[in-house]
């Protein structure tokens, strides 16, 4: 049995709940994810296609679908988080890994880079730049 939890976006509008039965969590560094996501990687956790129970809100989300590419991304229209989506193949649902509370990923579900060869050259791939735990002053 996996423990459920619960996930949603920024605004509170939206909110989901699925079981912590991964497949897969993937930190993916392709251009369409680094423009998506305005950053240097997406981070997806893939599970079952039918695992999510939305709560509230459903009528929110908005879906992306690239013309040429089979790629999507689905977001709250209020607040533009990114929130699960059902795969173009429809074989798996994809979860923003942001879009649930850290502490519930199981800590033994490890990332994966992937589209490496598209990774921004300013990312910080060696874990190297200064850390500070708020903005610095
Ligand atoms: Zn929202
Ligand atoms: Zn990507």
């Amino acid at each position: 049995m996996s423990n459920s939890i619960s996930g949603g976006c920024l605004c509170g509008k939206v909110s989901f709940s699925l079981k912590a039965d991964f497949n897969g969590f993937y930190f993916c560094h392709c251009d369409q994810c680094k423009q998506l996501t305005g950053s240097a990687h997406a981070s997806n956790l893939f599970t079952a296609a039918d695992n999510i129970q939305w709560l509230s809100g459903h009528d929110l989300v908005s879906n992306f679908y690239h013309p040429s590419r089979r790629f999507s991304k689905a977001f709250c229209s209020e607040c533009g988080s990114a929130l699960p989506v059902v795969t173009d193949s429809g074989r798996a649902l994809l979860v923003p890994a942001g879009s649930l509370p850290a502490e519930s990923i199981p800590a033994e579900l490890k990332g994966q880079h992937i589209y490496w060869a598209e990774h921004a050259h300013w990312y910080d791939s060696d874990n190297s730049a200064k850390k500070c735990d708020a903005f610095p002053q």
